[in-house]
């Protein structure tokens, strides 16, 4: 039934959509999209669904920036910078990995997110058919035991 971990991570990765695996997940470098182009799975399920991925790209920065600062402490002096210029270098090297970790981290956040618990594409065949003819569909999904359970609209309504 659920697709392998490895398949979510991969596509997270290569900021694929994590349903399909086809659709680009960014419009532009830092813009997401939202909806994937391809299968129409909204990348926005709820609002401040992205607030883990900062908590995620923070993590991974926080994480970088130690692995190398910390050992440097034990490194003998190799410049001679001054020690505003070594603070100043240090602060670029910890935004250059939050702005380089945000994009893999909002990719992974969805894809990683979506496996624990998928969420429907809403597509928009499936919606008019719904609102056109509600009397079939309620047939359908009664035959069918669904999740509406003979209710002609949706949860929602
Ligand atoms: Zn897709």
């Amino acid at each position: 039934m659920k697709p392998p971990f490895s398949q979510a991570l991969k596509r997270g990765l290569r900021f694929r959509c994590p349903n399909c695996g086809e659709g680009r997940v960014f419009s532009s470098f830092f813009k997401m999209r939202d909806e994937c182009p391809v299968c129409g799975l909204s990348f926005y399920p709820e609002s401040g669904y992205y607030a883990g991925a900062m908590y995620l790209d923070y993590a991974l920065s926080a994480a970088i920036f130690l692995a190398v600062f910390v050992p440097s402490l034990f490194l003998p002096e190799l410049t001679h910078l001054s020690y505003v210029q070594k603070n100043v270098l240090w602060i670029v090297f910890g935004a250059v990995l939050c702005l380089g970790f945000s994009r893999p981290s909002y990719s992974l956040w969805l894809a990683i997110d979506y496996w624990l618990s998928p969420w429907k594409p809403q597509s928009p065949q499936e919606s008019g058919e719904t609102l056109e003819v509600p009397l079939v569909s309620m047939v359908i999904r009664t035959d069918k035991e669904g999740p509406r359970h003979g209710t002609p609209r949706g949860p929602e309504s």
